[in-house]
């Protein structure tokens, strides 16, 4: 076995053997990521030494805990280039993407002023209405694209999108879709289909020429190439932690400083408050306005350790050697008869998510006859049906890497998919 810039030792799960007592051979890392020891290890520390209620008590327990959860917030943000103040935990993108897309409605409602504009930014700014538009990607994940149509319809803005070109990377001729009616514009940085990554500097100057507000989807970018949101000159950013060797339920909103100053929250009830009275509510400073409740707290940490441990490995490395084990994937399946990809075919701009169609053969046959050989891969639409309308198929099947898997894994795959058209009598 090659080297991984991930020790396969440190992942315990990857050691065991699935059907019929074949290794495990797993390609599906796009859809959540495997997770080292050392962060199995730092969520059930939390669990069996230092759990307590954070923020809340006078006890040794809770101090623990708030320090760790504190602790876990710079973790993160020093591995994306932002402030601690700048991150906010949600349970993973999802959530955080609707958290924006939410408080900008609480704006149009009226409710902009329920925080102080203390330092900067007037909170109108998040306010839409009939007649402004909100631009997103055919690429997007729907996490991406449903949170902004329900917010056009409840506020009457309109949604538009860039589209894409034959390989599936955004289409900069349709950049002019961003114009000064532009009050926000949402995209990926990486498909979780193609694999694409997406020219965020050109968007983000296009957004940034109409005054539009800009929001990245890093959950694609963020576990597999070095990522800096202040560098990328993004406003905000969602991503999550099962998707970069880190605990589920747990995921992070970036968002710049005094933009989360003057945003509204969007959930309400404990620990995200100043004074509450029966007639009236003020609201803490951010990251605390928006986490009303009782965060997942062990996750949280669970995510810092993840964090910390690539930054150990280094993204520069993982990127690189992600690059070369896409190189060689591609490098074959470009040449396989009745294989289509479904993204880029050359290894450069693009990560290791590679979907494809098999002719003749319905995607979850394939997943099926993989999975034979012992390989878990993604099959379906990967909650991403607008961008299989542009590839013109209602379903793929996707193989994704992870730090850990080694050119042998890939080789196998290779093999493996090789017979899947002879296995169901749709040779040419
Ligand atoms: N955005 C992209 C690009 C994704 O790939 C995913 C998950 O597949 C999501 C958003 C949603 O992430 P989560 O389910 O962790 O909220």
């Amino acid at each position: 076995m090659s080297a991984t810039p991930a020790p396969r030792g440190d992942f315990p799960i990857l050691a065991r053997t699935v059907r019929r007592g074949l290794p495990l051979v797993y390609l599906d890392s796009g859809a959540t990521s495997q997770r080292p020891q050392r962060v199995l290890d730092a969520v059930r520390a939390m669990d069996t030494q230092h759990n307590g209620a954070v923020k809340r008590g006078a006890h040794l327990l809770a101090e623990e805990a708030s320090e760790a959860y504190e602790r876990a917030r710079e973790q993160v943000a020093a591995f994306i280039g932002a402030a601690p103040d700048e991150i906010v935990w949600a349970s993973g993108s999802t959530q955080a993407i609707n958290l924006v897309a939410y408080a900008m409605s609480n704006v149009s409602a009226g409710r902009g002023d329920s925080v102080e504009s203390r330092r900067g930014v007037d909170p109108h700014v998040f306010s839409v209405g009939p007649g402004d538009v909100i631009v997103t990607t055919r690429a997007e994940h729907h996490a991406n694209i449903i949170p902004w149509q329900e917010l056009c319809l409840r506020t009457g803005a309109t949604l538009r999108w860039l589209d894409l070109d034959a390989e599936g990377r955004i289409d900069l001729s349709t950049l002019d879709r961003i114009d000064e009616h532009t009050k926000l514009v949402a995209f990926t940085h990486v498909s979780n289909v193609s694999g694409a990554i997406s020219p965020v500097a050109q968007i983000v100057e296009a957004a940034r020429k109409v005054g539009a507000l800009t929001f990245l989807d890093a959950c694609q970018s963020v576990p597999h190439i070095p990522v800096d949101f202040h560098e990328l000159g993004v406003d905000f950013a969602a991503f999550s932690g099962h998707k970069m060797l880190g605990p589920t339920g747990i995921g992070a909103l970036y968002g710049r400083a005094e933009l989360l100053r003057a945003l509204p929250p969007y959930q309400f009830g404990g620990s995200m408050i100043e004074v509450v009275t029966m007639e009236k509510t003020t609201y803490a400073d951010p990251p605390a306005r928006f986490e009303a409740g009782t965060m997942p707290v062990a996750q949280a940490i669970g995510m810092g350790e993840a964090a910390v441990y690539l930054t150990e490995i280094g993204m520069d490395k993982i990127a690189r050697y992600e690059a070369e084990l896409t190189r060689r994937m591609l490098a074959s399946l470009t040449k396989m008869p009745g294989i289509r990809i479904l993204g880029p075919e050359g290894e450069s701009n693009r990560t290791g998510a590679v979907a494809f169609a098999v002719d003749g053969v319905h995607p979850h046959d394939v997943g099926q006859f993989l999975d034979s050989k012992g390989i878990a891969v993604r099959v379906g639409h990967h909650c991403a049906q607008p961008i299989h309308q542009h590839f013109g198929v209602f379903a793929s099947t996707r193989a994704s890497l992870g730090p850990y898997n080694t050119v042998e894994e890939v080789d196998y795959f290779v093999e493996s998919l090789a017979e899947v058209r002879r296995y169901f009598r749709v040779e040419d």
